[in-house]
């Protein structure tokens, strides 16, 4: 057999991290996953083997092909909906960091005309549009909601387009990054989002960022990612 090439061990940390991270601020559950492309071999990716993101350790994060096929799977147990992830880095060769989940605050706004946009600067990234992937479209009228062949995959990606986030109706959603650090808090700060844009609206009309204003924040904000990801590791006890 092939010596396996190991994983860069900071990148292996991080997304252990990212895990826990977005477990304990309330985007996932039981349910949910983060991965990460392997900076050393960009046709793969990492992922946790099918567990819950809060009890994830190193010893659990498979690799995985851009075909969603694990490299060495030594009896591990991958994802059902790992096809989000292997057919998102295909289609965007920018992309290298996805989060999918299904975190409450943001289900509605893809089972309504109500579109999520940026309510204030830290969800910039969210742009003018939100792109709503319409699962009936790819897969018929009757599957079980959720992301099981590449073609579905490769459906979801082609809807998320070249955008940051996308959301799944009557399921969930899925964020995109340049890396780990920016998925997590991109994930975070949509559903932050979703909350504030909710209670704004029970007000009056919303004045929503302007493409300007959004991409002008965003900006600034990818500068200071590290500033809340310590925060947010310290926050998390499983990491102490
Ligand atoms: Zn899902």
């Amino acid at each position: 057999m092939a010596r396996q090439r190991k994983p860069n061990a900071e990148l292996l940390s991080d997304l252990v991290a990212a895990n826990h991270i977005l477990f304990n601020e309330g985007v996932v559950d039981g349910f949910g996953h983060v991965s990460a492309r392997d900076d050393r071999d960009s046709g793969r990716f990492l992922l946790a083997r099918s567990i819950a993101p809060g009890t994830v350790t190193t010893r659990d994060i498979m690799e995985f092909d851009l075909e969603g096929e694990p490299v060495d799977a030594r009896g591990r147990r991958p994802y059902l909906e790992r096809f989000i992830h292997s057919e998102i880095y295909r289609l965007r060769p920018d992309v290298q960091a996805i989060v999918h989940s299904h975190s409450p605050s943001v289900v509605p706004y893809g089972v309504t005309g109500m579109h999520l946009r940026p309510i204030f600067h830290m969800s910039g990234f969210l742009g003018a549009v939100t792109p709503i992937f319409e699962i009936r479209d790819a897969g018929g009228p009757a599957t079980d909601m959720l992301i099981r062949d590449r073609k579905l995959g490769a459906a979801l990606a082609r809807t998320l387009g070249s955008a940051t986030f996308a959301l799944m109706r009557g399921h969930g959603s899925v964020a995109v990054g340049a890396g780990i650090r920016q998925v997590v808090y991109r994930a975070i700060y949509a559903e932050v989002n979703a909350k504030l844009q909710l209670e704004a609206s029970r007000l009056g009309e919303i004045t929503f960022l302007n493409d300007q204003e959004a991409a002008r924040a965003m900006a600034t904000n990818d500068g200071v990612l590290d500033r809340p990801w310590e925060l947010w590791k310290r926050r998390v006890k499983t990491l102490r």
